[in-house]
């Protein structure tokens, strides 16, 4: 399972960075970007998106 970022749906808001406890998190052009590298898939940055744009990838 993996959490994908629909980029049509973000803003570029940044609640995903703030919310995300591994800084996993950064916005490149405009668009949140996840390094899965550092990501532990705990789905925190999901509810904290104003746009709904962070969903697992079943
Ligand atoms: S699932 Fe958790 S660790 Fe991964 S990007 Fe979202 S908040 Fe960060």
């Amino acid at each position: 399972m993996k959490l994908k970022i629909d980029e049509a749906k973000c803003s570029g808001s940044g609640r995903c960075v703030e919310a995300c406890p591994e800084k996993a998190i950064k916005i490149v052009g405009g668009k949140a970007v996840i390094d899965y590298d550092i990501c532990d898939f705990d789905g925190i940055c999901i509810p904290a998106c104003p746009n709904g744009a962070i969903d697992f990838d079943e």
